[in-house]
């Protein structure tokens, strides 16, 4: 595929589904190249592509584990190779294992720590070297309400949400003076795969909280990621937006 420097460059993990699916609709458009991975919905992620491909642009999924940090390497060495630059990271990949302290595997802690922490780190590395050489750039976390409320059940998630605010905010301020900013979204409960197995009395419970009274949509968080990656958002970073609907002000 030939370089074309006109073209805007995104990367977004775990394009799949999801947040991370109506975030690279979000970003879609004539002249984006959208490129995202996933770990193994493999027939969803044909769906993104064919998704933004029907919004005028151009989309590349790559199986692509953010734990590894080889696999990620690989990943945005060869969206570099291929499109000559790299203009937005959106950091979305991230699972969930819940239990109670006392019953959470230390595996439960790792897994969870490794996609949503140490992943973000990874990705931010392999795209932050093309970013830099740029002079320019945005880098997008997308964090939790639970990072800064915390939640029973959800320590390790918790703890990596909190971790990846942690870890905006320090590259924020050491990439700056580079024209990169770099900012999290903090969603609330959302309606996807990942609350689905959520018991309906429980959502509701939490619905009864919010005071827009619904529970938010995958699109709710992606139109706030497509305005921190616009012009528009240039003097925006290291911060928090929250996307929830008002649970936690
Ligand atoms: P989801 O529907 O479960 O989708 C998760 C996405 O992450 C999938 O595309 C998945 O790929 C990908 N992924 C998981 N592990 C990966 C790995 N090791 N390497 C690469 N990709 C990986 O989740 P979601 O609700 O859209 O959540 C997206 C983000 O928003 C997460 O960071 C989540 O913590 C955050 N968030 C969600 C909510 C909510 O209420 N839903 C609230 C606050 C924050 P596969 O399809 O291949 O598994």
């Amino acid at each position: 595929m030939g370089l074309d420097q006109n073209q805007r460059v995104v990367v977004v993990t775990g394009g799949s589904r999801g947040i991370g699916r109506a975030v690279c609709l979000a970003l879609a458009g004539v002249g984006t190249h959208v490129y995202f991975n996933y770990s193994c919905s493999s027939s969803q992620a044909l769906e993104t592509e064919a998704l933004v491909v029907e919004k005028g642009g151009r989309a590349t999924a790559v199986g692509a584990d953010v734990t590894a940090e080889d696999d990620v390497r690989r990943f945005f060495a060869a969206v570099i190779e291929e499109s000559g630059r790299l203009d937005v990271l959106v950091n979305n990949a991230g699972i969930t294992r819940d239990a109670l302290v006392p019953r959470m595997s230390a595996r439960d802690w790792d897994d969870v720590l490794n996609v949503n922490l140490r992943g973000a780190f990874f990705c931010i590395k392999a795209a932050s070297r093309q970013m830099l050489r740029q002079r320019a750039g945005r880098i997008i976390n997308i964090s939790s309400v639970v990072g800064l409320t915390g939640n029973a059940g959800q320590a390790n998630y918790a703890a990596a949400k909190a971790g990846l605010i942690g870890l905006t905010k320090s590259v924020a301020a050491e990439y700056a003076s580079r024209n990169i900013t770099v900012n999290a979204i903090a969603a609330g409960l959302i309606n996807t795969d990942m609350t689905a197995p959520l018991p309906e009395a429980e959502k509701k419970a939490i619905i009864d909280r919010i005071p827009l009274g619904r529970i938010g949509e995958p699109e709710d968080v992606a139109a706030v990621a497509a305005f921190l990656a616009s012009a528009e958002a240039a003097y925006i970073t290291g911060q928090v937006i929250h996307v929830n609907g008002g649970l936690y002000m």
